[in-house]
């Protein structure tokens, strides 16, 4: 395919930074570029602490043994969201209640929440979908008023904001992902975010096979032991140097990714206007951190129509998420409500090509085959 999904960005960087990893001789983890790596996120986003991960998949998992769930508590969770987000849960025997995302987008639809929150809630998890911020609020006020954890899997949000608080800062709990999709990445990699200061012990210990392990190399006690339950959650130093490469150049792959969504979203408006498909809404409080384009399609024909017809110019585009709460795993176990809107976009929502290196020309020609594709119908 002449325009793939997506590409992973290197910066030039990554190997120079890898070999001084392997120079150092110590490339298990939390060495010089994880720490190097922690300071940058606490530093640029005030996050109370920062701990890379194999994925944010096991920050997820990580999370969910932070919580110390009791048998029969509950998790929220929007049903429109990759698999990680309610396995995390799922694996510690958790009960998962599958929310519906809003019309307009598929976030979590806030006020459908507390419909769904019983005595046995404890958290509620939330996607920032595309990197755009969910309506924090109300959804704060939710959570304070019923006494519940808040869990960010923040996967595509990094760099975003809700008014002027990055993503990830709102949670007990926050989870990114540095996997080749993101916006910044390390192949396979994630990052918890803790931002009560609580529980940041005992996240060291379950990051750490569940020992004292960390504590002991600061000094603080004389032998390490089996503390706590635990795995292994932190990634090696060579993970952490191809991290920090990209992290440097932040800014420069932010606006390149921004600026082809931008063009992106005024190439294709006009057809959006005469009702041929949805563009992505940013309310007043979030924005657009460049991770993701999606339209959202009057059918699933019509979808499917649309990405024979992208494939044949060379073009791969891409469908999303199909509702959690229809899976071949969960369906017997959820509680039967319809949850249309989630449906909706597992139906409907597409996914164009988007990369660092995706040239200017390329958006036009993108663009123009969805044009030419819609002008033929009309
Ligand atoms: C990518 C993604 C994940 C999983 O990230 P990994 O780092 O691959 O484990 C989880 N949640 C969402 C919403 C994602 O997009």
């Amino acid at each position: 395919m002449k325009y793939p999904f997506n590409k992973p960005f290197l910066t030039g960087k990554e190997k120079d930074y890898i070999i001084q990893a392997v120079e150092t001789g110590k490339i298990s983890g939390d060495g010089k570029f994880t720490k190097l790596c922690h300071e940058f996120f606490e530093e640029r986003y005030g996050f109370k602490k920062a701990m890379l991960t194999t994925s944010c998949t096991d920050a997820l998992e990580m999370s969910a043994i932070l919580l110390d769930f009791k048998p029969g508590e509950e998790v929220i969770i929007p049903s429109f969201t990759f698999v990680s987000t309610a396995n995390a849960f799922a694996i510690r025997g958790i009960k998962i209640v599958f929310a519906d995302s809003e019309s307009a987008g598929p976030n979590i639809d806030v006020s459908k929440i507390e419909e769904l929150i019983t005595p046995a809630t404890k958290a509620i998890a939330i996607v920032h979908y595309a990197g755009i911020a969910c309506d924090m609020e109300p959804l704060m006020k939710l959570t304070e008023k019923h006494g519940l954890h808040l869990i960010e899997d923040a996967a595509h949000s990094i760099d975003s904001f809700h008014k002027n608080k990055p993503l990830g800062t709102f949670g007990s709990l926050s989870a990114f992902s540095f996997h080749e999709t993101k916006n910044v990445i390390s192949g396979e990699g994630g990052m918890l975010v803790l931002n009560n200061p609580g529980l940041v012990n005992r996240a060291e210990i379950i990051r750490e096979k569940g020992t004292n392990r960390s504590a002991f190399f600061r000094g603080e006690v004389d032998k390490y032991n089996w503390v706590d339950i635990g795995s292994s959650f932190l990634p090696s130093d060579i993970i952490a140097a191809f991290l920090y490469a990209q992290l440097e150049n932040l800014d420069m792959i932010q606006k390149r990714r921004i600026s082809i969504w931008e063009q992106y979203y005024e190439s294709l408006n006009g057809l959006a206007g005469d009702g041929f498909f949805t563009l992505p809404v940013i309310p007043e409080y979030a924005m657009n951190n460049g991770h993701m384009f999606y339209m959202i399609c009057r059918s699933l024909t019509e979808r499917q129509e649309l990405i024979e017809y992208l494939k044949k110019n060379d073009i791969l585009p891409t469908f999303h998420y199909q509702s959690l709460h229809k899976s071949p795993y969960f369906k017997d176990k959820h509680d039967g409500r319809e949850l249309p809107n989630s449906d909706l976009f597992s139906e409907r929502l597409l996914r164009l090509p988007l990369y660092y290196e995706l040239s200017d020309d390329g958006v036009s020609f993108i663009s123009s085959k969805i044009k030419e594709f819609f002008y033929a119908r009309k």
